[in-house]
């Protein structure tokens, strides 16, 4: 007798039931994407891995048909063309962000107070302060001296490292100025101060003027290191991100948990999908993007016109004379992707989740027609034309995927970059990584969902 349910009845289960899923696979593909997370901390970063791998698969700077373009160290667009391809039909494009949520040093951050040397922060993106205090934290960026000379930093990973923190209340003490608070008074932007040194700089016999200083100290030992002074902070690039490494998360390993998961996700699952692409008949794009966390506002940004330098470079590689016409030509009749994460269904905030739309973990790369908020509001909302063309090619090759929506209706939301890609005209949705916690220091997303967001990027390229 035929199953009524199973023909007419839409129902998702766990992808781990799944028979064809090989664990091997999933953990092999998991374990080069921790070394990328554990390693690779800030956009500029990011970029440098994407760069370095690139170069390893033979693609070239800015020529031939597989080729990658920089822009500030914060934005990589990579692409690869098959010859005698059309640019002007449109490419097959995925668009994810390297930025994270993060705590930035202020232009004049190092001062004392009661012998104790801080820096002054101000948060980058969607935090909750009270999850950055009293644990490690590493710093990276660059910084230039007086002589306009670049300096890397990165303290706080390797084992033998430093780390810093910011000291939070014991709790003792905490009860009337903090704990009666809003959860999100109970740490102010303010009292983000990084706490970098006790030991005072004690002038010599000469400098019996002078006062001992821990601020100076800091300088002496930042100078001797580093040759910079004080000045030098004024416009450097400084971030502030949980020290240590990604972490299998689970008794059974089928987790990870790490800092940077949104976006870091797509963008090294994007990466290596173009990398690994074959059999692709149309023109491949991977754009990623820097600033999304703050609005992809800024020159790094998805709203940024990089995208068309990007097709223009394409079209000049081809042999044929780029002109405004024909690259908005390219990006009208495009298909995209905006390869972001999505809020996965929490348990333990049943209240907040509608469980049939939510995203789970362990159920796959997730789809989202729209995001937006009240109304979905600030969402480009897909068609359902591209979106079905989507599951079908999903569906036929076996990938486990799943719908998503980030909450319940008037419950809050948020953006992604897929509305400003979508000015262009190209069809556009959201596909992505479900993320427990996300824009906390320790993110958790499924293995499974990591590598169903691969293969769906892969196929997407190749395919659609
Ligand atoms: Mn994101
Ligand atoms: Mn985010």
């Amino acid at each position: 007798m035929e199953d009524i349910s199973k023909k007419l009845e839409y129902k998702k289960t766990n992808g781990w039931e799944n028979k064809d899923i090989n664990k091997d696979t999933i953990n092999e593909h998991n374990k080069s994407y921790m070394e990328f997370l554990s390693n690779y901390k800030t956009e500029r970063q990011a970029v440098s891995y994407c760069i370095d791998s690139l170069k390893g698969k033979g693609f070239t700077e800015k020529t031939g048909n597989n080729f990658f373009i920089t822009h500030k160290e914060k934005n990589v667009g990579i692409v690869r063309m098959p010859n005698n391809c059309d640019l002007t039909k449109g490419v097959n494009i995925i668009v994810s962000h390297l930025d994270c949520p993060r705590l930035d040093l202020k232009p004049n951050p190092l001062y004392e107070d009661t012998d104790l040397a801080y820096l002054k922060t101000h948060y980058y993106g969607g935090i909750k302060k009270y999850q950055w205090v009293s644990r490690a934290l590493a710093i990276h960026g660059v910084i230039y001296n007086k002589e306009g000379q670049r300096i890397d930093i990165s303290i706080g990973e390797d084992e033998n490292d430093p780390v810093f923190f910011i000291a939070d209340l014991l709790p003792h003490l905490s009860s009337k100025v903090q704990e009666d608070k809003k959860i999100k008074d109970a740490i102010t932007g303010e009292q983000l101060n990084l706490l970098v040194g006790n030991i005072p700089y004690i002038p010599d016999e000469e400098e019996k003027d002078k006062k001992s200083s821990v601020k100076l100290n800091i300088l002496k030992l930042l100078n001797e290191k580093y040759g910079i002074t004080e000045e030098d902070f004024t416009t450097a690039e400084i971030e502030i991100v949980p020290a240590g490494k990604a972490r299998e998360l689970g008794f059974d390993r089928s987790m990870i948990g790490a800092y940077g998961h949104d976006d870091r996700v797509c963008s090294y699952n994007a990466l290596q999908a173009i990398i690994n692409a074959k059999n692709y008949d149309k023109p491949i794009v991977v754009w990623l993007v820097d600033k999304e966390e703050i609005g992809s506002d800024g020159n790094t940004g998805a709203k940024s016109a990089f995208i068309k330098q990007i097709i223009k470079q394409a079209f000049i590689n081809l042999g044929e004379k780029p002109d405004a016409i024909n690259i908005d030509e390219c990006l009208f009749n495009s298909l995209a992707i905006s390869g972001d994460v999505t809020g996965a269904y929490d348990p333990d905030w049943k209240e907040v989740f509608e469980s049939r739309n939510s995203a789970k973990i362990g159920y796959g790369v997730s789809m989202e027609k729209y995001g937006g908020s009240r109304g979905k509001s600030g969402s480009s909302d897909a068609n359902a034309e591209y979106v079905t063309k989507l599951r079908l090619l999903l569906n036929k090759n076996n990938i486990v995927w799943q719908t998503g929506e980030l909450g319940k209706v008037d419950e809050g939301g948020g953006g992604t970059v897929a509305k400003y890609l979508a000015e262009y005209g190209m069809e556009i949705v959201d596909m992505g990584t479900p993320v427990l916690a996300m824009h906390s220091p320790m993110e958790c997303c499924s293995k499974l969902d990591i590598y169903m967001t691969y293969k769906a990027y892969k196929l997407f390229l190749e395919k659609a």
